[in-house]
């Protein structure tokens, strides 16, 4: 049996508790902001140390999900979804099709996918019993991992940043880090590699740093050094909170890009990189190529081409970002959220809403 109880959040649509003893569902489903469209936003599954812990992590993740869609240019606003558990032992199928039923309740105003912790295997799971889910396998007719269109759009990013930082017009010759060898860095190798990139690889797992350095011809550096290493590009790929003001103030990179989400762990981090002529290229923006790609399922168009052609093109926001930070000697994050709060706004002035929002960078 189900029990579900609705939490008043200021600023949130709908952020909602989900037990289900029997199949030991323990869930939180946060709905931010929909605006732009329905939210969409994965499914995080994670060992949190309580329901409070759980809830904060639904409610950052989500509010981060509506800027990034805002930016990405994709019909749908921001919400998340966590579920408490150890994603190598807790799984089975009468969790996730609780899950499903969760999502139900919020009757198409949010769509899951796959997030830290969950895979595609889920998705299908969760499927049997919502059609709001996506991220599914191809070949029952979804989009697949989402990770490696993460990893393009941020080889994208990447292009656009060293163009702009070293005015560059190729990857060849350019040397950059990579921490976190999982689905996205892996990708991200390739195709920096493949680009004529010289690559530093690092990662916990060594087998996996071993492999890159076969396959890739890389050459390696300790998790705990790899930031200060000098580099043209660091690309954290790993877990978040990367940069603290210490780190941000011992990087040697001209260029910091990468897939993992909430690598400031504080704003300062961010100043101290601006400050110190690092440019920042920020996480949400640069990772949304997975989230484009989920989102091309929904609306049941989904092409490998287009998907890639639509990425190249919210990519584009970069240079905007990197423009309006020169100009007004603004750090980058701080510009992103800005730019993507104007979107909401239009769109609520339009909707003829009123819209505030918080610090968001900073709490994703
Ligand atoms: P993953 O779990 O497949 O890979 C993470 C890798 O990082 C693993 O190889 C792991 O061994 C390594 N790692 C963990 N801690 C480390 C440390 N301290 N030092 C060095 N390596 C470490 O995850 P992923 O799907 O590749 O995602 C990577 C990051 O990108 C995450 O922060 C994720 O939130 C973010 N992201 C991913 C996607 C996506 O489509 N997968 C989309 C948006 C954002």
């Amino acid at each position: 049996m189900m029990k579900s109880t609705t939490l008043q959040v200021e600023g949130y649509e709908r952020v909602v508790h989900f037990e289900d003893e029997a199949a030991r569902l323990n869930a939180v489903i946060a709905v931010h902001d929909t605006t732009l469209g329905p939210a969409l936003g994965g499914c995080r599954m994670y060992p949190f140390a309580n329901e409070t812990e759980a809830v904060n992590d639904a409610l950052r993740l989500s509010k981060a999900m509506t800027c990034k869609n805002a930016l990405a240019g994709i019909a749908h606003g921001g919400g998340k979804a966590v579920v408490i558990g150890r994603p190598d032992k807790d799984k089975s199928a009468a969790l996730w099709h609780a899950f499903g039923t969760a999502v139900n309740a919020f009757a198409g105003t949010y769509y899951t996918a796959e997030d830290v912790g969950t895979s595609v295997a889920d998705m299908e799971e969760i499927a049997t019993v919502t059609a709001y889910v996506t991220g599914r396998m191809r070949p029952r007719g979804g989009s697949g991992d989402p990770s490696p269109y993460t990893a393009y759009g941020v080889f994208q990013g990447i292009k656009r940043a060293v163009a702009h930082k070293l005015a560059r017009t190729d990857l060849r010759g350019t040397h950059v880090i990579v921490k976190g060898l999982g689905h996205v860095g892996w990708e991200l190798c390739r195709l920096l590699s493949d680009a004529g990139a010289l690559l530093v690889v690092a990662d916990i797992d060594s087998g996996k740093v071993e492999r890159a350095v076969k396959v890739f011809d890389a050459h390696e550096v300790h998790h705990e050094e790899a930031f200060a290493k000098a580099t043209d590009v660091y690309a954290p790929c790993a877990l978040g909170g990367e940069f603290n003001s210490v780190t941000a103030a011992l990087v040697q990179a001209s260029v910091v890009a990468g897939a993992a989400n909430n690598q400031l762990s504080a704003p300062q981090a961010g100043q101290i990189l601006h400050d110190r002529g690092i440019l920042y290229v920020p996480d949400y923006v640069l990772n949304s190529g997975g989230v484009i790609s989920v989102a091309a399922e929904i609306k049941g168009d989904w092409a490998r081409e287009r998907v890639k052609r639509e990425i190249d093109q919210a990519m584009g926001v970069l240079l905007d970002i990197f423009a309006r930070s020169q100009a007004e000697n603004l750090p980058t994050f701080m510009i992103a959220d800005e730019l993507a709060l104007e979107r909401l706004r239009q769109a609520k002035a339009i909707a003829g809403r009123k819209f505030s929002i918080g610090n968001v960078s900073q709490a994703i």
